[in-house]
């Protein structure tokens, strides 16, 4: 270790920084985020610098730098992005005796600058000696996505709670409280009610504690979205970090399921055998048990679980029993499938509204207000449509669609093996039974692939577009 880290308190004391260009601003937004008092030299500077002079934000001193200017400076910069310069100002500031960096050049440098992921009061610093800038900025785009927006709030109001914890015995309770905190119950207050939530969670938190009764169950309805494991959103993916317990169905990616954590138990209840029929009341009952143990429990559904995922019967059973829950979104089917084609669900003058449908409910095929969905221009993406395409197929037709209108059927929408069907309403049985799609599909009336939308008269299965 060529360079060793500390945090330096610069608070109320003197950074002075020489440059007024690109290099001189890159360093100047970091170090108004300190409590430094920062004075920046430059006979010529950046209209954003003489804006933030002008705010007090910081001391602005027109003219190159001469002997004595960084007297009692804890950091000198010279970031004049001109090697000249930068090098004679460096020799000036030595001599009053300060510590100075040389932005971009690290032999000429007493310290340098890390790249730092900032959750103030949490501060990450990371660096590697100059050996590979790329690999920090990785590093700290990794760290940017990791850690929550909110940690920074999480340790402010953790950090005026400290006092209290000390109730707790030395060790491993107080590691376990605020293991608690930071990882389950800060967020999840925090999302319900904003910070005021904080302090009221903490203390039934630390109440549980006391009482040696410490885990809560809790379940996470969450959308894996529609297959590929890069349009999970960053907090199923922290649900999956966590969990205790999986629950998922049938339709969710195996790549996801990689993403649980290991210790995680996992239970399929989408199979053939425990089920593709595993009733309703069965996985309800799963679910509430695990929960009423005390487990983090996921309860993870293709797509988005508010979109025909009998979501609402599995809170329902989890509220029965006054156990917590939450829904993280995910992205579903239709989303991804359109993506794919690259059309919109909705388009200025041509349909101001959309329709999801089911192809079929508990009582068979389901039926809609089929003359609506006939009018010209109407947009309807279907789920589980494949069994039902004759049945709704027949149905518009019967109503007025124009036969020619064009039907796109997506499998496998953001997978691997994603497959196009393009066709028309008068044609789409018995192109679909042709096609014969194994994996779920969804059908889309009203729009073709943007590629092929001029020429849509061959109706033909394409690979992926
Ligand atoms: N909650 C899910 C839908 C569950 S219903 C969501 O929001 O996407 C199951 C139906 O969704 C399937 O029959 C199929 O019509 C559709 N579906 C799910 N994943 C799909 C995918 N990757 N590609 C195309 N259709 C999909």
């Amino acid at each position: 270790m060529k360079h060793f880290p500390v945090f330096m308190s610069v608070e109320g004391r003197r950074i002075v920084l020489s440059g007024g260009g690109d290099a001189a601003l890159a360093k100047l937004r970091l170090l108004l985020k300190t409590e430094a008092r920062v004075t920046v030299i430059a006979p010529d500077p950046a209209p954003q610098i003489m804006r933030w002079a002008l705010e007090g934000r910081l001391t602005l001193i027109e003219r190159p730098v001469e002997p004595g200017d960084a007297l009692c400076a804890v950091l000198f910069y010279a970031a004049n992005d001109d090697d000249a310069e930068d090098a004679r100002v460096a020799a000036l500031a030595r001599a009053d005796g300060a510590t100075v960096n040389m932005v971009d050049n690290l032999h000429g440098s007493d310290f340098i600058t890390p790249a730092i992921v900032d959750r103030d009061p949490v501060t990450v610093a990371i660096g590697t000696e100059g050996a590979a800038p790329v690999l920090a900025r990785r590093i700290k785009r990794d760290l940017e996505e990791r850690l929550s927006p909110n940690l920074g709030t999480l340790a402010r109001i953790g950090k005026g709670f400290r006092h209290a914890v000390e109730a707790l015995p030395f060790g491993r309770a107080r590691r376990d409280f605020w293991s608690a905190y930071y990882d389950e119950t800060g967020p999840r207050a925090l999302a319900e009610g904003g910070e005021e939530a904080l302090r009221p969670a903490l203390k039934s938190l630390l109440d549980r504690h006391l009482k040696g009764d410490a885990t809560e169950g809790h379940v996470a309805f969450v959308g894996s979205g529609p297959g590929d494991p890069d349009l999970l959103t960053m907090k199923a993916r922290k649900a999956l970090d966590a969990a205790d317990v999986v629950i998922f169905d049938r339709l969710v990616s195996p790549e996801i399921l990689e993403l649980a954590r290991r210790e995680a138990e996992m239970i399929d209840v989408g199979k053939e055998g425990f089920g593709r029929h595993t009733p309703q009341e069965h996985i309800n009952a799963l679910i509430v048990r695990h929960v009423a143990d005390g487990a983090q429990v996921v309860r993870l559904k293709s797509g988005d679980p508010t979109v025909f995922g009998r979501l609402d019967e599995e809170i329902e059973a989890v509220e029965a029993e006054g156990l917590n829950w939450s829904v993280v979104p995910g992205i579903t089917a239709a989303s991804a499938a359109v993506a794919s084609i690259g059309q919109s669900l909705t388009r200025r003058g041509r349909n101001q509204s959309v329709r999801f449908l089911t192809g079929h409910d508990v009582a068979g095929f389901a039926d809609h207000d089929w003359a609506a969905l006939a009018r010209p221009g109407e947009v309807t993406a279907i789920y589980m449509g494949k069994k039902a395409a004759r049945f709704i197929q027949g149905r518009l037709l019967m109503h007025g669609a124009n036969p020619d209108t064009a039907v796109t059927v997506i499998e496998n929408a953001s997978r691997a093996d994603e497959r196009v069907l393009e066709t028309r309403l008068f044609t789409l049985e018995p192109d679909l039974g042709n096609a014969g799609l194994s994996g779920p599909a969804l059908v889309f009336i009203g729009l073709a692939p943007r590629r092929a939308a001029r020429a849509l008269s061959t109706p033909d299965l394409q690979e992926a577009l």
